[in-house]
């Protein structure tokens, strides 16, 4: 286990449950000091801040709607109060609107997913790139937005305008990558593929990741601890000359 706090401070959106959870404990335990945000998941935040702490760690739970700017700009703000500078963020927090064909699909939901995965996801940078690039005066940092593959099988008969939003994380991966390169700040995604967490029976289907799993190479979803592994890996000196990737954690989907 590395020195706490060696690594600095470390955002994690969305970080109450699922995939976002198991990032912050990994992230804990690897030698962060981790904002633990969520939006509604008091509880479930708390838990994880508890784990990280009774492993030896440094956490702290920060609500906060990534769909909003004022949210956005008081997690950085309360982050670094409480932990110290932010040296590293993982865009995680995600929504997928539920099941719908385009042609049911409603502007409310569009409008919802979009601000939270792909406004939430941007405001959330930007706010990283202020206090770490080196042209504002920062010593840098590293930047893994959550992707899927959902963004190059595109979802149909599933939920399009989700993949949709993620096709736009991928692009702002890369942009942004390019833009802060000399900058110290690296920028890289994870798409995960079918993941066992809560979002896939929040969403109606219990069953999907048992129906879908013949679909996929390996013949299993993956855990969430399976996709945290690729976003320390792609946060750690150890990915010093990556940037700009996109890494999929699919089981071969
Ligand atoms: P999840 O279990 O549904 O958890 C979502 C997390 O996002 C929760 O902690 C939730 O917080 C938080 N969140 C939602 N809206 C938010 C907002 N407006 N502001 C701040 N936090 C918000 O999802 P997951 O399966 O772990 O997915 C995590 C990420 O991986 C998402 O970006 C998702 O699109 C992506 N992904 C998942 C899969 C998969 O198969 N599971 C596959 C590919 C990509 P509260 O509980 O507090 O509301």
């Amino acid at each position: 286990m590395a020195n706490k706090n060696e690594c600095g401070t470390l955002i994690v959106t969305g970080a109450s449950r699922g995939i976002g959870a198991a990032i912050a404990n990994l992230a804990g335990e690897r030698g962060f000091s981790v904002a633990v945000n969520f939006a509604t998941g008091t509880a479930e935040a708390a838990a994880v801040v508890e784990q990280i702490v009774s492993a030896g760690g440094r956490a702290y739970a920060i609500q906060a709607d990534v769909a909003r700017e004022e949210d956005v700009v008081r997690l950085f703000e309360t982050a670094e109060r409480e932990l110290g500078p932010v040296k590293a963020l993982v865009n995680n927090a995600g929504i997928t609107g539920g099941f719908s064909r385009v042609e049911s699909v409603s502007a409310q939901t569009l409008a919802q997913v979009m601000a939270v995965n792909v406004t939430g996801a941007i405001l959330c940078a930007r706010e990283a790139v202020r206090r770490m690039s080196t042209r504002h005066g920062g010593t840098g940092g590293a930047i893994v937005n959550i992707s899927s593959r959902a963004a190059r099988t595109g979802s149909a008969g599933e939920w399009v305008h989700y993949a949709a939003s993620k096709g736009a994380i991928d692009s702002f991966t890369i942009g942004l990558a390019r833009e802060v390169a000399t900058e110290g700040i690296r920028v890289n995604a994870v798409a995960p593929g079918l993941i066992e967490t809560g979002l896939h029976a929040a969403n109606g289907a219990p069953d999907r990741l048992d129906r879908l799993a013949a679909t996929i190479p390996m013949q299993r979803p993956g855990t969430p601890l399976e996709v945290a592994e690729g976003v320390l890996w792609l946060l750690s000196p150890a990915a010093s000359y990556t940037t700009g990737a996109i890494l999929e954690i699919g089981g071969g989907r």
